[in-house]
């Protein structure tokens, strides 16, 4: 690892939207930052497609966005939940949000990097194939910068930096390293993603709520479409055509709502991918000398749609604080205390809403029904779940909302604009 610098202001470990986002951020800033990332080439993956408007307005500001649109990403207005037929239980329609930013863009997630990558200032390296493996530290105890491994024949490097980012994702090294906890729940279910080729499907984000739990369409560049279809963690075990084939009959006959998908789908059943479904959050997001970004310190339930959102302003918060205070270790305070609380509302969100459509039987299926119902009933509630999940407009939903949506009051202002006044967040 001969030509690595042994110092910079910033040393990112992970160049996934987490590390690449944080890299912008810094760099706009005039910190020299070096983004190490262990894979030589990302691979494709099925995640962080759906973009909510909160990181298009990010993404425009970096001026990221045209490249995203020329990679054909998809601009989406409304996310509706559907029953196994198809008949609407509940939309949101992005359009009404207040402010500029009103559509979600669906993208590949390679897209998603290439367009952060290209926007990344020239005090910026990124370099790829190069496995961080610990944290190192100062004699008082501080991290103060990152080993990284060799390659053949060589012995590895270390990178000295005033700020570390452990941008590495769930299984973070970085954070292990330094001794942050975190809390790990795995769903009772899984994800098998499609990508489904020749694929006309609407400008929606479709979330199929049926008897097998979620079923979840939206549109990708190039006439695709993704499908994530919640399995049993014992149930998809197929790997021979004629029973991809049996299992795909069965999914159809019971979720007759995606019909129209069927050739494509059978066509494409071998572009899949399986998911195990985790939230997580970390007890701290900083310790001295090092943060946490992106999956590294918190993930929800995918159908939410919130991960990118939260990474992207992870990366805001973590530069407003350094531009803020002076010095790192006083700017990491700052970034855990406004980061902190807006994390664990979106982690309360995307609960609540993963909950409502994946549980399958008792009282969280009922209540999921309930809630779903009174919200899709009240106009007020509606809009503030788009500001919710879109990032835009977040104002968490009150105990009294929480009521309305049980039916256990009745809201006098359903049919209000319940619009922020300027300035209020
Ligand atoms: C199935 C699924 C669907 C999802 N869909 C959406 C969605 O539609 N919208 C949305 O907003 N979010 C979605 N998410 C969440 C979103 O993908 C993540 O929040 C986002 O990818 C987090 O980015 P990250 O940079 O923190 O982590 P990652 O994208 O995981 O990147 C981590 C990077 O760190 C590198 N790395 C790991 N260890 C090391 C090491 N030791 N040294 C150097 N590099 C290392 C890895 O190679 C990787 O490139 C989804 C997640 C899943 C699982």
């Amino acid at each position: 690892m001969a030509d690595l610098p042994a110092s910079v202001d910033v040393v990112v470990s992970g160049a996934g939207a987490g590390g690449l986002a944080a890299a912008r951020a810094l760099g706009a800033t005039g910190l020299r930052v070096l983004v190490l990332d262990r894979q030589r080439v990302p691979g494709p993956t099925a995640k962080g497609e759906i973009l909510q408007p909160e990181s298009i307005r990010v993404l425009d500001e970096w001026r990221a966005l045209d490249a995203l649109r020329a990679g054909d990403a998809r601009p989406v207005d409304r996310l509706a939940i559907r029953d196994h037929t198809g008949a609407e239980l509940l939309a949101i329609d992005y359009a009404e949000l207040p402010g500029p930013y009103r559509q979600v863009f669906c993208a590949d997630y390679a897209d998603l990097r290439e367009a952060i990558g290209r926007s990344l200032p020239g005090t910026v390296e990124v370099r790829h194939g190069v496995r961080v493996t610990g944290a190192l530290r100062d004699d008082a105890g501080r991290v103060a910068g990152v080993r990284v491994a060799g390659g053949r024949g060589d012995g590895g490097a270390e990178v000295r930096a005033r700020l570390v980012v452990a941008a590495d994702g769930m299984s973070s090294a970085l954070r292990k390293d330094a001794g942050i906890a975190v809390d790990r729940d795995e769903y009772p279910h899984r994800l098998l993603a499609f990508d489904v080729a020749e694929a006309d499907v609407d400008a929606e984000l479709s979330a199929y709520r049926t008897g097998r739990g979620l079923c979840l369409v939206y549109p990708l560049p190039g006439r695709r479409c993704r499908l994530y279809v919640q399995v049993r963690p014992d149930e998809f075990r197929a790997s021979g055509t004629a029973e991809l084939d049996r299992w795909c009959d069965a999914l159809l006959a019971q979720v007759p709502a995606i019909a129209p998908l069927a050739g494509p789908l059978r066509a494409s059943l071998h572009r899949r991918q399986l998911f195990a479904v985790h939230r997580l959050r970390a007890h701290r997001l900083a310790v001295p000398g090092l943060a946490l970004v992106g999956e590294s310190a918190h993930a929800v339930h995918p159908m939410a749609a919130q991960g990118v959102n939260s990474s992207l302003a992870d990366a805001e918060a973590l530069a407003a604080a350094l531009d803020r205070e002076t010095g790192v270790d006083a700017a990491l305070e700052s970034y855990q205390e406004a980061r902190g609380p807006r994390l664990d509302h979106i982690a309360t969100v995307s609960h609540n809403a993963a909950r409502m459509i994946t549980a399958l039987s008792g009282a969280p299926r009922l209540l999921g029904a309930r809630m779903m119902r009174r919200t899709a009933a009240n106009p007020r509630l509606l809009r503030r779940t788009a500001g919710n999940l879109s990032g835009t407009d977040v104002r968490p939903l009150t105990f009294v909302d929480r009521l309305y949506q049980l039916g256990l009051l009745v809201d006098r202002n359903a049919g209000t604009t319940d619009r922020a006044r300027p300035g209020v967040k």
